[in-house]
């Protein structure tokens, strides 16, 4: 059955999982609604174990949810699974390459599973090379190619089948700053041409950069969901002043009770959340042994006040 939605391309409406058996069980997607529209970049973010990676497979029709609804494409999962995922590319988090395979032929064999013709592929492999930078490295074998390379052919990989919808798991965790610059640029490509992507993210400003909307998720409920300006406004003082080096907790005891901000304490550091930070970076000036950032609230703020600043496995 195919059931249509004009603006949304995946929508999720109390979806519930849980692992294990009534003694022992592990409530981990517990009630979670979201739906993206066709041409954002969606991020879902939260701390390891928050559940994201689940909602993907859930998504994907790869794990049965206990109850809730999913429309993917146009088509429920996971009972039309199959025909949903003819429309989605995934770019999962590891590199799961064929090291059997050159770069051409792993296109071509991922193609297959799609039920693409030989010839259809073959046509769209020079564009998909092209797209990935990597025309030079077609008859490479994957041993052969840099961290960047792979997770490069990783993408162009995911839009073999042309998918309206991407959903990319840590594209770029591992990746040195100029190699997430070049994957960053291809995504924002490939949303100028009106695909959707559903990103998760540990890196802040990754999210910040690419999301129109975002969910941050945890213990599998989203706690919080809007663009990225919009959340930081809502959540948190639009100034930040971080402090550090030797004298900063003593400067805290004798100074910080009288100023006006919020203020936390992370390791050696002491972030103080304010609307007008000018007070404190007067009084900051000449102390001594003590060093400081005046910064805007960023995205990473806002997950540290929403998730915590404790430590998760
Ligand atoms: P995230 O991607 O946000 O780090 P996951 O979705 O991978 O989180 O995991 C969420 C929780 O579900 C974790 O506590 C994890 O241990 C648990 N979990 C995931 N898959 C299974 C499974 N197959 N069996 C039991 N527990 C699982």
């Amino acid at each position: 059955m195919s059931l249509k939605s004009d603006t949304s391309i995946l929508n999720v409406t109390d979806l519930r999982k849980s692992y294990g058996n009534k003694g022992a069980k592990t409530i981990v997607i517990d009630g979670l609604s979201f739906a993206l529209r066709k041409g954002e970049c969606y991020g879902l973010l939260g701390p390891n174990g928050a559940g994201k990676t689940t909602t993907l497979r859930l998504c994907l029709g790869l794990t049965t949810p206990d109850s809730g609804q999913i429309l993917l494409a146009g088509h429920a999962v996971p009972g039309d699974a199959r025909l949903a995922r003819l429309r989605v590319g995934v770019v999962p988090q590891g590199d799961n390459l064929d090291p059997d395979f050159t770069v051409s032929e792993n296109l071509l064999v991922f193609g297959r599973y799609f039920g693409i013709p030989d010839d259809v592929i073959n046509t769209r492999i020079p564009k998909l090379l092209e797209f990935a930078n990597l025309a030079a490295k077609q008859h490479a074998r994957i041993n052969e190619l840099s961290g960047g390379m792979r997770r490069r052919l990783t993408l162009a990989r995911s839009l073999v089948n042309d998918p309206d919808l991407i959903f990319m798991d840590e594209p770029t965790t591992g990746l040195d700053p100029q190699a997430r610059h070049m994957i960053w640029e291809r995504l924002k490509t490939l949303l100028s041409q009106g695909k959707t992507i559903l990103l998760t993210t540990h890196f802040m400003d990754e999210a910040e950069r690419l999301c129109d909307r975002l969910a941050v998720v945890d213990h599998g409920k989203m706690i919080a969901e809007g663009s990225p300006r919009d959340l930081i406004a809502q959540h948190i003082e639009s100034e930040v002043v971080e402090i550090y080096g030797d004298n900063a907790k003593d400067w805290l005891n004798k100074k910080g009770p009288k100023q006006p901000a919020r203020i936390e304490v992370s390791g050696e550091t002491l972030f103080c959340y304010t609307n007008d930070a000018q007070a404190l970076v007067r009084d900051l000036q000449g102390a001594q042994g003590v060093r400081y950032i005046h910064r805007p609230a960023n995205l990473e703020d806002l997950f540290l006040k929403l998730t915590g600043r404790e430590m998760r496995d």
